[in-house]
């Protein structure tokens, strides 16, 4: 049985938190101070896994399930369509490393995310980038505060740890593929 908890989340400028911490699905809600009084200004059902107890396999498949929705994609130059996910990575070069741009600034709860991006070129030479755009604010935060976290214990910059994580989704988008 699903357990039921209430969450609140009480949104200050770079301060956020959510309570209980306790497992399952709960509600969500950001706050800000008005003069009258707190205004709830986000309420949503979230699962309070995916805010607080983001393991590296979840936060991995969170982004996969996200990048698979960004297909099919076309190369605006040559035309060329990519129909999936595993089409994109074996056909493309990875350019540079993915940057979050929020994650960079330390901003782990941003209401208008600037969002990440990972650049790769199509065999025309054309960069084709794939980005958060579209994903749900929650998740996204989910995300921040996982990568937040895991710099912070494994000694890695914002670029270092996307670089990985990018090798792992490229490593595991191809292994399961095969296995198919
Ligand atoms: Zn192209």
């Amino acid at each position: 049985m699903m357990r039921q908890a209430r969450f609140k989340l009480n949104f200050k400028p770079h301060d956020c938190q959510l309570q209980p911490a306790v497992p399952g699905e709960g509600m969500a809600q950001i706050t800000f101070g008005g003069p009258r009084g707190p205004v709830v200004l986000i309420k949503r059902k979230i699962l309070h896994d995916e805010c607080v107890t983001m393991t590296e396999a979840r936060a991995i498949e969170t982004m996969i399930a996200h990048l698979q929705g960004l297909f099919p994609k076309t190369c605006p130059n040559c035309g060329r369509r990519f129909v999936s996910l595993r089409d994109f990575i074996l056909n493309t070069t990875p350019i540079g490393k993915p940057i979050a741009h929020d994650l960079e600034m330390g901003e782990l709860n941003p209401l208008h995310p600037i969002g990440a991006v990972a650049v790769s070129n199509c065999p025309c030479g054309t960069s084709l980038a794939l980005t958060s755009e579209g994903m749900p604010l929650f998740r996204f935060w989910g995300l921040l505060l996982w990568a937040k976290r895991e710099t912070q214990r494994r000694g890695q910059t914002p670029q270092e740890l996307l670089q990985y994580v990018r090798g792992e989704i490229r490593k595991q988008v191809l292994a399961e593929s095969e296995e198919l």
